[in-house]
């Protein structure tokens, strides 16, 4: 007989955090667990989340996703990178791409030798060295099994939830619809016992799910567990989002385009695109940043403008007793790198591999939420990243920004780059080393030191391995079909119904 002491597990909230929890559990663990999701249409979802990074593709393959139907399903494109635009300086545009730049050895990292090469004005821009960027540029794309391509997506937050639930309920997921109204909790140790709807309906657990967005209303509400707010370092706390008709065909990478008191982002789908100012309100009035949000959009708009606030920053303890944090409720980082699906998929992945079976304690909480927080912090000091490192001095968030003072974590490496030209990815690190070098050159981090492999190499050597190495990129970028003509005949999702 089975002595497993977790077995029923609720869901609080149906947004892209909540069916992302359910497909996650009940492909993976669904004989051994009774899942039951709560939602309201009442209240609805946050409704943006629209850009994500290559491990999107990682977690589909883990719970057993179809590319071609998740594409038609959510109006998907392909996403080679994001294009930063007036970041360092106005008028400055770089793209950081998902691809490999040239040909790393174990010794150094290939920016090392186009370093020294382009010290003696052999090489062109880095960039030309990335397969990807170059398809990015060129508007190109096509993928199979064979390609080495590195890609994430672009998809419809709403659409992209109707999927995941479908899935989930197939795999045996209970929705039930309604408010919640009260959390009860056990008097002995606080933990939630049930979750009380409006309707009265009354829904127990042995562990519970808090996919409740901002609300936070299981890990804040009831528990009342904390929060810590980063928005020294990140001081956009709101933005506008707005749905437009696409006027030209979709590209293949995210814009963040940032202006004098944040960025502004633009997100092809197949069948619209999607448009946001994120701001920060001590610089800018919500009348102005509506009125420029739409001053600065291409093709009629969808959809009212819609205002969403944030804090930057994350829950004290993302598992606390009996209820894990997920999505927006566990914290929240600014969309500029399109890190949070990523993050709710990492946490589902390890909540699915520590799965508390034999119960809940401390010991099995406090590992996840010191993994939960490494996460959260990496991710956090590359966002800085781009506001730290920057020229402008046009306005007084620049300022700020360029004057703030900065975690250490990020200062260290910051310092490694100007001074050797290492950038490095630990262990537990998200982001690659050619994520660090882009963003870091792209915000004209001053570089001094090198690492001197490349001298190794006559100057003739040198140009003629570079000069290989860029057409061939620019050859077999030139035979790709368009990003268009790919989705066309890979994964066209038609007019929406
Ligand atoms: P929500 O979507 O808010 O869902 C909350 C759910 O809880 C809903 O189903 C709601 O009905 C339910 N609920 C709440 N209270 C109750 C109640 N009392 N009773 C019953 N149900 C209840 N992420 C990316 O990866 N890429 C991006 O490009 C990106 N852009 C973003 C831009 C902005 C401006 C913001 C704010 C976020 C962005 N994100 C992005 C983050 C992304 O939107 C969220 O991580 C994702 O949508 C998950 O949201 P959620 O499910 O946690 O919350």
């Amino acid at each position: 007989m089975s002595d497993q002491k977790v077995t029923k597990v609720v869901i609080a909230g149906g947004g892209t955090a909540g069916w992302i929890t359910a497909a996650a559990l009940s492909k993976q663990l669904g004989p051994l667990l009774s899942i039951t999701l709560v939602e309201s249409d009442q209240i609805g979802t946050v409704g943006v989340g629209e850009a994500t990074i290559p491990t999107h593709r990682t977690f589909h393959r883990l719970i057993g996703v179809d590319e071609q139907e998740f594409m038609k399903a959510t109006q998907a494109t392909f996403k080679l990178g994001i294009a930063f635009e007036n970041w360092a300086r106005i008028g400055d545009r770089y793209i950081h791409s998902f691809g490999q730049i040239g040909r790393s050895t174990w010794m150094a990292d290939f920016h090392h030798v186009w370093r020294r090469a382009q010290a003696e004005d052999l090489a062109t821009d880095l960039g030309d060295y990335c397969f990807e960027l170059q398809a990015a540029e060129a508007g190109k794309f096509a993928t199979s099994e064979k390609s080495p391509i590195n890609y994430a997506y672009h998809l419809d937050a709403t659409l992209y939830a109707q999927f995941l639930r479908k899935k989930s309920e197939e795999a045996g997921v209970r929705r039930v619809e309604g408010r919640i109204d009260r959390v009860e909790q056990r008097s002995t140790d606080g933990h939630v016992e049930a979750l009380v709807l409006q309707s009265g309906e009354r829904i127990e657990g042995d562990l519970f799910i808090d996919c409740t967005g901002f609300r936070a209303l299981l890990i804040e509400g009831t528990l009342q567990t904390g929060f810590e707010d980063w928005s020294e370092w990140l001081p956009t706390n709101s933005a506008f989002a707005v749905q437009t008709e696409a006027v030209e065909p979709a590209r293949p990478y995210t814009r963040a385009m940032a202006h004098d008191a944040g960025w502004q982002w633009r997100i092809p789908l197949q069948h619209r695109v999607g448009n946001g100012l994120v701001y920060c309100s001590e610089y800018l009035s919500d009348d102005e940043a509506q009125t420029r949000l739409l001053g600065n959009v291409e093709g009629r708009t969808l959809t009212d403008p819609r205002l969403i606030r944030y804090q930057t920053g994350r829950r004290k303890k993302i598992w606390n007793k009996n209820v894990v944090s997920m999505g927006l409720s566990s914290g929240f980082l600014e969309p500029l790198e399109s890190t949070s699906i990523h993050l709710i998929q990492i946490a589902a992945t390890r909540l699915i591999q520590l799965f508390p079976f034999s119960g809940i304690t401390p010991a099995i909480a406090a590992r996840y939420n010191d993994q939960s927080a490494n996460d959260l912090r990496q991710i956090r000091d590359f966002l800085i990243l781009h506001y730290k490192l920057t020229e402008r001095d046009d306005s007084p968030f620049w300022r700020r920004c360029r004057d703030m003072s900065i975690p250490d974590t990020l200062q260290e490496r910051i310092d490694l780059f100007r001074e050797h030209g290492h950038a490095y990815q630990a262990p537990d690190d998200l982001f690659r080393v050619d994520s660090w070098v882009q963003v870091m050159l792209g915000q004209r981090a001053r570089v001094e030191g090198y690492h001197r492999m490349g001298h190794m190499m006559s100057t003739a050597q040198a140009k003629s391995a570079l000069e290989t190495m860029r057409s061939n990129i620019a050859s077999t970028v030139a035979k790709l079909p368009t990003h268009a003509e790919f989705i066309a005949r890979y994964c066209a999702a038609g007019k929406p119904g």
